[in-house]
């Protein structure tokens, strides 16, 4: 029986990666106020949010201090642009501090509000750059298959999920993809991690001599997939890609919208991993989530780039009326602020072996082919068959039945085809942990009860 919230929300709301055609049957997951880890719905009922909402809450749901400053700064100077030179105290410190915890040397910063116009940024960054350089043949772009750099043209083009492409006319010319780093599921028979590596990247060697190296611009990737089923990389992984896009002169974009401050364990993942990134697009944790802000930091080759051609143009002609918004700078320089005093990347290495020993655990289950993570992320893999790693069929919906089963138990997880994500916020305990991982343990015991019972189970 839908709510008459519900009912409002199907008359009203499309929403984003929702089916919407099933949703006007079953409605919404309504949502009405969090603590800490923890979320309610309108009944009351409390979840532990598994996902961080969408791996951006870094530091819960009711941060006085962060809440404190938004109404502060709100008071005092609610908006000013940045366009034309104008400026504010909150973007100056905010940029001073990014620079200062960068984990590659950074020139400058420049501010967008979501992940997807960061990386657009980064796109149009790379297309004006090898103009003024006089190499406008050099525009191509690399990305992977499965990488996920959000929803724009450009950026739902560099994303490697056809459920962004099929229908939207996408990808662009130009946007290329190259394999994914899945162990599990492309290496061949006895493939270890290092060779597994190196043949990727000798692939991804393959296709720029093939495209021509003077036509080919950048490579983008995140240090650990997200919405391709939080997928970490293999071993040797970077170093070998570095290598390849060092050889060509290609650019290294690291998307960090999920990555940065603390996900993996130390500041950034582009450290975790060595990535030799020449620049970077943060949002998501920047804010803890409290308010929609993103960056993209660049290195001083690019911005010396960026100038010479504002003397010859007269102009940047790039930028949103909410770049630099002063709430989320503030709130942004808040959120580093905690971030430092309460040493969270300290505590998501102190947490993680709990995290990763839980989620290894889950490997035992009947119907989790891979468990693997990283820091405070990591995804497993649900299969009809372990040791044939045979996959379910994508329309027996598998992993969303297990998500719906994890929030009877009251945790939020989130499915990509049949792989499940988890990414609790960051300041998550030990104890904390324990009882998602429980909780998680009785919705694959209901799973696997259900798939038994459909006989879906090789
Ligand atoms: N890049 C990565 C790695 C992401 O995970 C996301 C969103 O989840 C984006 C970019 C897009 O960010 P947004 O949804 O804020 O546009």
């Amino acid at each position: 029986m839908l709510t008459n919230l519900a009912v409002r929300d199907i008359e009203t709301l499309v929403h984003p990666y929702t089916n919407l055609a099933t949703h006007r049957e079953t409605g919404p997951l309504v949502l009405e106020s969090g603590k800490g880890i923890h979320v309610y719905d309108t009944t009351g009922k409390e979840y532990i949010e598994g996902m961080a909402g969408l791996w951006c809450t870094s530091l819960g749901y009711s941060n006085e201090e962060l809440i404190e400053t938004a109404a502060a700064q709100l008071r005092k100077l609610p908006f000013t642009h940045i366009f034309t030179g104008r400026s504010h105290d909150p973007a100056i410190e905010l940029a001073e501090k990014l620079k200062e915890i960068a984990p590659v040397p950074i020139s400058k910063v420049f501010y967008g509000t979501s992940g997807s116009d960061a990386n657009d940024t980064q796109v149009k960054i790379v297309w004006y750059l090898n103009n003024a350089l006089g190499r406008p043949r050099k525009k191509k772009i690399i990305s992977r298959l499965k990488g996920y750099h959000g929803v724009t043209v450009a950026t739902a083009s560099l994303t490697g999920l056809p459920n962004n492409h099929i229908d939207f006319d996408l990808p662009l010319p130009g946007i290329l993809h190259t394999s994914c780093p899945h162990h599990y599921r492309f290496a061949e028979a006895g493939e270890s991690e290092q060779d597994f590596s190196a043949r990727l990247a000798a692939e991804l060697e393959e296709m720029i001599l093939r495209e021509g190296p003077d036509t080919v611009a950048a490579f983008i990737a995140e240090p650990v997939m997200g919405a391709g089923g939080a997928i970490t990389p293999p071993e040797g992984y970077f170093e070998k890609i570095n290598a390849v896009l060092a050889k060509y002169d290609i650019l290294f974009i690291s998307d960090e919208v999920i990555t940065g401050f603390g996900r993996t364990g130390k500041m950034f993942g582009t450290q975790t991993y060595g990535m030799a990134a020449d620049s970077i697009s943060l949002a998501k944790q920047i804010t803890s989530a409290y308010f929609p802000l993103s960056a993209v930091m660049m290195n001083e080759r690019i911005y010396d780039v960026l100038v010479d051609q504002s003397r010859k143009i007269g102009v940047f002609g790039h930028g949103n009326t909410y770049a630099g918004h002063p709430v989320g700078c503030a709130i942004a320089v808040k959120t580093l602020e905690i971030y430092e005093r309460e040493k969270i990347v300290d505590h998501v290495a102190r947490v993680a072996p709990t995290f990763l020993r839980r989620l290894n655990r889950l490997a035992e289950h009947p119907l989790v082919g891979e468990a693997r993570g990283v820091g405070l992320i990591g995804g497993i893999e649900l299969v009809s068959d372990k040791r044939t790693k045979a996959a379910f069929e994508a329309k027996k919906g598998v992993g969303p039945r297990a998500v719906s089963f994890a929030l009877d138990e009251g945790l939020i997880t989130r499915a990509m085809g049949d792989r499940l994500a988890f990414c609790p916020p960051l300041v998550i305990t030990e104890a904390e942990i324990e009882e998602m991982f429980d909780r998680c343990e009785r919705a694959l015991d209901k799973t696997l009860n259900w798939a038994r019972a459909e006989g879906l189970m090789a």
